[in-house]
């Protein structure tokens, strides 16, 4: 059996017909960049996440720039971020011209410790980032908590978690400014590059407007430096077709993980994220952790691709030991959480696409491979597949 790591075309096939016409549409009407499908859009998505405004932009790395800079972030000021994050939440701080400040991870959550961000405030620290990683939302009430005590910004990036909630309420709405992407892969995936910006205030709004179009409050008037981060007409028209689905989509990666917690649990040589009591998790990536240190990792991740079965590494270098960053002389030890993940993470297949007997397979194989690795004493295929289903309720 085939399971790729997502698939893309298999989505493209079942909304086919819907998808061609609101391309035609935007052929139609020739409005290629921002225009009325983008308006739509962006009435949907704010409505989606409970807030105010919403802005189609270029890509999530332009939002998380743009989140930044309608707050003031610039030269000589620092910015929390977590080390164990996809690399654009950096840019978002090295394009305002301003310091990251990388901090440890929780072992629970894999996102952002709120303790450690406290330990890293200093009197230049302007803003904090929170990353809702993997799809699952930061403590936010504890950095809230802490942006106020200290007088800073938070914002999120919210590339990974569209829908995904803390506490009962809709991230992007939980800060004072908020970026997500719709690249391809992710929950919501455009045709193309694509991100929003969405913010409940409407002075952000303003400088989010102006930032995304050349600064221009009005046509050929440019009251501040801006950027060329707009969305294109169709991204803003694919989205608004598969805005239709993205609850439908959401609860598919939502079973999918349960079905994943259920089989896999029991194996001591793995470790099975966790969803935290505040989160409703909307599972951009399952992410496992494997012990590299015997490479076990890399022994299962080549069997489970012999076997058809193709996973991720989210993310095998973490930032602060990046090249780019090396000026900051952080060094292996400093984030121990955050890079013991890297060592050892390993993101399973997961998208609404992927059937329960392809879930299933995953699951088989895997226990196979931890039987047959004398981990267990030993047994067949036969009698492992005969567990694993006695496992599963009818
Ligand atoms: C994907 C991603 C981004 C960047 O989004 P693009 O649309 O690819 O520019 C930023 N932050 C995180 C956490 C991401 O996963």
């Amino acid at each position: 059996m085939k399971v790729p790591f997502l698939d893309l075309k298999t989505q493209y096939e079942n909304i086919s017909f819907e998808i061609n016409k609101a391309i035609q549409d935007v052929l139609n009407n020739s409005q290629f960049v921002l225009g009325d499908s983008v308006k739509e859009f962006q009435i949907k998505f704010a409505e989606k996440h409970n807030v105010k405004h919403c802005l189609g932009v270029s890509s999530g790395t332009a939002g998380n720039h743009m989140a930044l800079w309608a707050l003031g972030i610039g030269p000589e000021d620092e910015v929390i971020i977590p080390a164990n994050t996809f690399i654009a939440t950096a840019w978002g701080v090295t394009l305002c011209g301003a310091q990251p400040v990388f901090v440890d991870c929780e072992k629970d959550s894999y996102n952002i410790d709120p303790v450690e961000v406290e330990k890293a405030i200093t009197p230049r620290t302007k803003a904090i980032v929170a990353v809702h990683l993997y799809g699952q939302p930061a403590n936010m009430d504890e950095l809230l908590r802490i942006a106020k005590k200290y007088k800073i910004h938070l914002v999120e990036d919210a590339a990974q978690a569209h829908l995904a909630e803390f506490k009962g309420a809709k991230v992007g709405s939980l800060s004072e400014a908020a970026s997500f992407s719709f690249y391809p892969g992710k929950n919501l995936g455009a045709y193309g590059e694509a991100g929003a910006v969405v913010t409940n205030d409407d002075n952000i709004a303003v400088k989010f407007r102006m930032m995304r179009d050349q600064g221009q409050s009005q046509k050929y008037y440019h009251d501040v430096y801006g950027h060329n981060y707009r969305m294109e007409g169709f991204q803003g028209a694919v989205l608004n077709v598969k805005m239709k689905y993205i609850e439908e989509w959401t609860k598919k990666r939502r079973e999918i993980a349960e079905r994943y917690n259920e089989l896999l649990s029991g194996i001591d040589d793995i470790i099975l994220p966790k969803e935290m009591n505040y989160a409703k998790h909307v599972y951009h990536l399952y992410v496992i952790q494997v012990r590299e240190n015997d490479n076990t990792r890399r022994k299962l991740s080549q069997y489970l691709l012999d076997e058809g079965i193709s996973t991720g590494m989210h993310y095998p270098v973490p930032i602060h030991l990046q090249n780019c960053f090396s000026y900051m002389g952080h060094k292996k030890g400093d984030f121990p959480v955050t890079e013991s993940l890297a060592d050892n993470c390993l993101s399973l297949p997961i998208y609404p696409e992927m059937t329960i007997s392809q879930v299933d397979y995953v699951c088989l194989k895997i226990k196979v491979f931890f039987t047959n690795g004398n981990r267990f004493k030993s047994s067949s295929e036969k009698e492992i597949e005969e567990l694993i289903f006695q496992k599963i309720p009818k």
